[in-house]
Parts: structure tokens; sequence; C-alpha cells
């Protein structure tokens, strides 16, 4: 492989994320999957698999995700777990529940699974059901229940958005009751399916503030017993979050055909040849591969980034969000306030309150649902 020198000694990646799969029964409408999903249908095999988290483990990774899409559509999800605690990872199912049953959920925890992610939409039935577009809260509450039975930490994940965030106390109120030891309150960030339909799901900053009082209001009432992460969205920040850590810093995401990505959304960015681990071995993707080394270090930073005390903190942000509201990836994250565009970012938010105005008229573009048939039409509804 032909590639740049990085600046700066890599280290080992920590994190493996294996997206097994973009099959999902739900069909979120923030879902951070390729709008294009539906064209990759080549999963990697199970032996395949295999020999990608062999290399990942012997560069060092120690913490191996199992996401999608939903990874339990994969018939060989118990075996990918039995192989990775075989290996010694810290592994970890993040899943919206459907198709979690007992028998598959005891398996798992025989093998050695060692953590849980459920993902709901909403505290109601109706809007749960209403975001996925499926009928689906029951199900979870169920599933919310096997997992306390089966003695794993209760680990909640909402997406929060305009729509949710107004009940985010209910939200709180339905995590305590299953029992919740860490909650995450994760809003909207605008990639692949959130930004197709982000007029409809930005909130308001009023709303967002309410939101954030809650939170802090529930903190300071339970303490330490329940963590409860709230994530503020990019668009709403004066400065940008240290995407992934640094782009090919600690992340190794292996999406379902085996192309390997430096974060879930780096294939929105246009010209970069990302390796396929069908090709290439995990190790010469990550400290040989052009893709992987594009964004290391300073060397691609632009001004302001370039001249920045700030550089080492946040690495300029987030180059997908760049590429999105700028059209160059090499830019400085735009919702930074030192960043030219900023005030693009802030006239996204300010047409938020315009869009809620025109929602209550019903004049706003309808949700355009993650669905195999949206998909193939670029992300634009029926
Ligand atoms: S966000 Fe929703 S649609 Fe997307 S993978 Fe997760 S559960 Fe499926
Ligand atoms: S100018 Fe660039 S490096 Fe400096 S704070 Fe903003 S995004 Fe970060």
């Amino acid at each position: 492989m032909n590639a740049p020198e990085p600046r700066q000694a890599v280290a080992a990646p920590l994190w493996l994320l294996a997206e097994l799969t973009y099959r999902c029964p739900l069909h979120c409408a923030f879902c951070y999957n390729p709008v294009d999903y539906a064209r990759d249908r080549a999963e990697l095999s199970t032996g395949q698999w295999f020999d990608v988290m062999r290399q990942a483990r012997q560069l060092g990774a120690a913490q191996l995700g199992f996401s999608g899409g939903e990874p339990l559509v994969r018939d060989d999800l118990e075996e990918l777990v039995g192989e990775g605690r075989r290996l010694g990872f810290y592994t970890n199912l993040i899943t919206s529940g459907v198709g979690l049953t007992e028998t598959r959920l005891a398996r798992m925890k025989e093998l050695g699974l060692d953590h849980i992610q459920l993902s709901f939409q909403d505290s109601t039935r109706e809007m749960n059901d209403f975001l996925s577009s499926t009928r689906t809260f029951d199900l979870k509450a169920r599933v919310a229940r096997l997992i306390k039975q089966y003695d794993y930490p209760m680990v909640l994940n909402v997406v929060l958005h305009r729509f949710n965030l107004d009940h985010v106390d209910r939200i709180i109120d339905m995590a305590l009751e299953m029992g919740v030891d860490y909650l995450e309150l994760a809003n909207t960030q605008y990639y692949g399916w959130g930004l197709v339909n982000r007029e409809q799901l930005m909130p308001t900053r009023e709303q967002l503030q309410r939101a954030e009082a809650v939170v802090n209001d529930y903190r300071a009432r339970i303490g330490n017993k329940v963590r409860i992460l709230f994530v503020v969205p990019d668009y709403f920040e004066e400065r940008p979050k240290a995407c992934m850590n640094g782009w090919g810093s600690v992340f190794l995401g292996i999406a379902p055909d085996g192309t390997a990505l430096p974060c879930h959304a780096a294939r929105s960015l246009p010209g970069i040849a990302f390796p396929n681990v069908r090709e290439h071995s995990v190790k010469d993707i990550w400290y040989a591969s052009g893709a992987f080394n594009r964004y290391r270090g300073d060397a691609w930073m632009k001004s302001p980034c370039r001249a920045c005390p700030e550089k080492d903190k946040d690495f300029g942000g987030c180059r997908c969000q760049a590429y999105a509201l700028t059209g160059d990836a090499a830019n400085a994250d735009p919702v930074c306030s030192r960043s030219p565009q900023h005030a693009d970012v802030h006239a996204i938010v300010m047409q938020a309150q315009a869009a809620q105005e025109a929602a209550r008229r019903q004049q706003v573009q309808p949700i355009v649902f993650r669905t195999d048939a949206n998909s193939r039409r670029g992300g634009s509804g029926p």
C-alpha cells in the first residue's frame, strides 16, 4: 500500500467495532447507517469475521463491539461472541433488542458476553413505535427485564431530538423503573439518516436547555446510583468534539462488507478509497493505508486549525461534519466558533425554530424512514 507517512507515531487500535450487518427490522429516522446501505449486501462470513477479530486482537485491540444494523439478525452472533471472548476481548452487544430471545441471551451469557446496550426510541409506546416505524416497545421492555434477569448491568441508550426532548423526564423515569445503571441520552447527530431528516429532528435551543436542566435535576436527586450521560448535539456547541478521539487513533470500524472505517460515517467522504479486509491485512489497513493516514497528525489541517492551540484537544473536530457542512473534509469542523463557516451552523439552528412552527401547521417535509426502498432512492421519500 502506498501511504503517506504519518507525522506522529501511530498507536494500535483499542476498539474494534464489528458492524455485522446493515439489516435491521427497525426503520429509525435518525439511523447512522449510510443512506445507501441497501446497496451493500455482501456481508463478511463467520470465518472472515474470526480472522478480522484475530488480527485486530494481535494488533492490540481490547474492546469489541457487535453492532449493525441489528447484529441479532446474524445467526452466527453467538459464535462470534464466543470467539471474541476466546481471543480475550471485552465484548459488547449493541442492540435494538429485536431477536434477543431468552435462549440466545442464555447462550451468550454462557459464552461470556460482557455487556449489552439496549436502545429505546422513547418512553411511550406510541412515540417509540412511530420513530422506529415498528411495534417494538413492548418487546424492548421484555428484553430489558431479561437483561436484568441475566445479571447484566442495565445500559440503555435513547436518541433525543425534537420529538422526545420535552419528555426526557418520563424517559428517565422509565429507565429508573427498569433498574438502569447507565443511561445514555444522546442527542441526534446529523449523519446518515439523521442528516436526511435534520429539519424534522433538530430541536430548538430552548428545548435543549429545558431538557438539560431536567437531566441535571435528576442527577442531583439520584446521585451516583445511576450514571446519566447527556450528549449535546454538536450544532449547539462552540467547540467540536474530538471525533473518535482523532482519526485513526483508537477506533477501527469494519462495515458489513469488510470495508475498514476510521469512524461510522466516514463513507460519506468522497475521494477516499477505504480499504477492505478481504484484500488487506488489518495491520496494513491500520498503519499503512492512505485512508487511515489521511487525517492523522496535523499536516492536513488548514487555517484556523493549523495554528490553533486547541488542535491537540479536538483534532479539528469531525471530518464528516466538516464535509457535510462546508464541502471540504479538511476544513475546521464548522461547529467551532473559530471556523469561518460557523455562522452557517447558527443559521441551521435558527431554522429549527421556523421548522417547528411549520410542523405545527403541517407544512414540513414528512420524515424519511430508514427503509430499503428509501435507501435505494438515495434517502428521498416516496
Ligand atoms: S438506529 Fe434504528 S434502524 Fe438504525 S440500526 Fe439502530 S435500530 Fe436499526
Ligand atoms: S480552530 Fe480547529 S483546532 Fe481550533 S478549536 Fe476550532 S476546530 Fe479545534
